[in-house]
């Protein structure tokens, strides 16, 4: 079976490591087919093509844009997407533009609860000063320690009800398929076992986004856990969606699964690359 990773971060988000490192780190763990998924950012892109090249490995172009969707933050991969299309490079520059402001408030908050020089922190962690995450706040605290690690920080800190969590519109559903579709690409919805949805409302995530064109679902990614595998593969069969893999990599050693280490989809889905090559 072909090893296959269609979700990775760079610096060009709130990855650690350049496109090129990215791609070098995919090759070392023996992906063949790697798509750089950056969030809301595709600029990124043509680097890490080079660089997949240069490794022997297909390139695919892909991004992760934020959506709000019933009120929660949820992500939709792109994957072959015509990167220089002009209506999905519009939709993802206005999807980042309230970034920095959300980042200020981000500071705002936590100085109230006596961390200090947050936003300005969390900048020196920046690469892409369009792409101000709250990965970089996280890496800030752990830095300062304030926590043990990065999942910590979230669960303590930048999470729903928690003091520097700042409340943000991201893209809707619609122009997120509409943009990737209008790019030629394929919708996928990235790590639907972590969002804090019943069943029904993800049942309505899953035929709403169906209805607006929406392809697949990722079933085996760094970001399930190991019995979400089975249970999201179930799901997309049961939707007739196709299945994507992918780690969800950002940073050596941040990972909950490595490039190497993540298993392959189970043989009951149909694997969104199946009619690509
Ligand atoms: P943002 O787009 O700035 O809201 O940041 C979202 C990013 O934070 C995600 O893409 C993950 O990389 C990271 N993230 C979110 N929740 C967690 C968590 N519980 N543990 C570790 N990283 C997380
Ligand atoms: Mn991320
Ligand atoms: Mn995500
Ligand atoms: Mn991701």
């Amino acid at each position: 079976m072909l090893k296959v990773d269609l979700h990775c971060h760079s610096n060009v988000s709130d990855g650690v490591l350049p496109p090129a490192e990215v791609a070098a780190c995919a090759r070392q763990g023996g992906v063949e087919v790697w798509a750089l998924t950056d969030h809301d950012e595709v600029g990124g892109t043509a680097a890490a093509r080079a660089a997949a090249q240069e490794q022997g490995m297909r390139f695919v172009a892909g991004v992760e844009i934020s959506i709000t969707w019933a009120g929660e933050t949820v992500h939709i991969v792109g994957l072959q997407i015509d990167e220089n299309n002009e209506a999905l490079v519009k939709g993802l520059e206005a999807t980042r533009s309230g970034r920095d402001a959300r980042g200020q408030e981000i500071g705002n908050q936590l100085a109230k609860v006596g961390i200090h020089g947050a936003y300005e922190g969390a900048l020196e962690y920046v690469d892409n000063p369009a792409l101000m995450s709250r990965t970089h706040f996280a890496r800030f605290l752990v830095d300062k320690g304030y926590c043990k690690d990065v999942p910590e920080v979230f669960k303590k800190y930048l999470s729903p009800g928690q003091p520097g969590y700042v409340e943000h519109r991201w893209a809707t559903l619609q122009d997120a398929v509409g943009w990737i579709k209008g790019a030629g690409g394929i919708a996928v919805i990235a790590h639907p076992g972590r969002y804090k949805f019943t069943d029904m409302q993800e049942g309505v995530l899953f035929d709403e986004f169906k209805q607006l064109g929406g392809t697949a679902i990722e079933v085996v990614t760094g970001s399930h856990t190991p019995d979400q595998y089975p249970e999201y593969a179930k799901l997309a069969n049961a939707y007739g969606f196709l299945a994507s893999r992918g780690t969800d990599f950002h940073a050596p050693g941040e990972a909950r699964v490595d490039f190497g280490l993540l298993p392959p989809l189970p043989g009951s889905v149909k694997p969104v690359w199946h009619d690509w090559f």
